[in-house]
């Protein structure tokens, strides 16, 4: 059955729905955050580990969903961005935490998808002492983001402007590709190594960060959704957006950040998670699943939108959606990366088609 909200998702923009959907419910939210239950971290920085904050970029203008961390040390550190509208919160953040701009040393982003990177551009003009860290196959896209431009706007279609717009290049100089075991010092106790951990896309990498001794993983390790951990259930999706999502890749990826034994996976989707075990056995699983249900639908001829509809069936008779109110907008969420992960996953099918 669908609800109202799912309804509407396929004659209104998807992001039009959640931000409906939170802001019909946001102070319900917000008063659930204030009570102690972690839903939220509002538009304050949280303190997230030792040395490590969380600021909520709001992206698609809804709480919970993008977010970047800032390391503090001798060398304060960005990671993520989000896209460029959440620069605002971000500068907004860094002043919560009476930190310069001028102290911003470095900005890493764990690949160059609009809603991790999209911001770098913005960022770099706002801190003058930033250099930008990317994987050695994304530099080319932030020094001139002509194509990653076209190629999210072929995702997102008419709504890019409001989302996405403006994408500023970011000068060359300003720059610094870092190969994979390659390490960044933050401060006495804290070296960042970086991780190449290609599978939701090939300009991604992950990185280790020996203070906390966890790996802020991006989109590789998938996505949390933190609201429902509110009503005490967890759960986590492996994310096969297009175009170049690849199962054994991401199989791979997992396999050699989880050997590392992470205490704590800091999703850029959202918030940490100190779970590791389960995070690795059920995004695992839920990949295999996802691939199982993708080559049905699409040997079957099916089409993109089943695919979407039967991912998100799969996901909802799932136990940890049992104890969540039927009207939640995170079903809205969830409706959401099952239409990106099935366009991804029929991208990943034509693209490995004999024919
Ligand atoms: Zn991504």
């Amino acid at each position: 059955m669908f609800n109202e909200n799912q309804q509407q998702h396929f004659t209104k923009p998807w992001y039009k729905i959640l931000y409906d959907a939170y802001s019909f419910q946001y102070t319900e939210y917000e008063d659930a955050g204030n009570k102690g239950g972690s839903l939220l971290s509002g538009h304050k920085p949280i303190c997230v580990a030792e040395d490590v904050y969380l600021i909520d970029g709001f992206d698609l203008n809804i709480p919970n969903r993008t977010g970047s961390y800032i390391l503090i040390g001798d060398k304060v550190t960005i990671i993520e961005t989000g896209p460029g509208l959440a620069v605002p919160q971000i500068l907004a953040g860094l002043a919560e935490l009476n930190i310069a701009k001028e102290q911003i040393a470095h900005i890493i982003v764990t690949h160059v998808h609009l809603d991790h990177a999209g911001g770098a551009g913005h960022l770099v003009n706002e801190c003058p002492n930033a250099t930008v860290f990317v994987h050695p196959r994304g530099l080319r896209h932030l020094a001139d983001p002509k194509r990653l431009v076209a190629g999210t706007r072929a995702v997102y279609g008419e709504w890019f402007e409001e989302l996405f717009d403006p994408v500023l290049p970011i000068p060359e100089h300003r720059l610094k590709e870092m190969s994979d075991s390659s390490r960044l010092n933050i401060s006495s106790k804290r070296t960042l190594t970086f991780i190449d951990s290609p599978g939701h896309a090939n300009h991604h990498f992950s990185i280790y960060d020996s203070q906390t001794h966890g790996v802020f993983t991006g989109d590789t390790a998938g996505i949390r959704y933190p609201d429902l951990e509110y009503y005490n259930a967890e759960l986590y999706l492996p994310s096969t957006s297009p175009n170049q999502f690849n199962p054994e890749a991401m199989h791979h990826s997992l396999k050699r950040i989880f050997s590392l034994k992470p205490k704590t996976i800091f999703f850029g989707h959202f918030g940490p998670s100190d779970n590791t075990t389960q995070i690795y056995e059920e995004v695992s699983q839920r990949l295999e699943d996802f691939i199982t249900i993708g080559t049905q639908v699409y040997q079957e001829h099916g089409n993109q939108t089943e695919l979407a509809q039967q991912l998100f069936n799969y996901v909802e008779k799932d136990q940890a959606l049992v104890k969540i109110p039927e009207e939640h907008p995170v079903r809205s969420m969830i409706q959401l990366d099952a239409d990106i992960s099935a366009m991804g996953l029929f991208d990943y099918f034509k693209r490995n088609s004999k024919d």
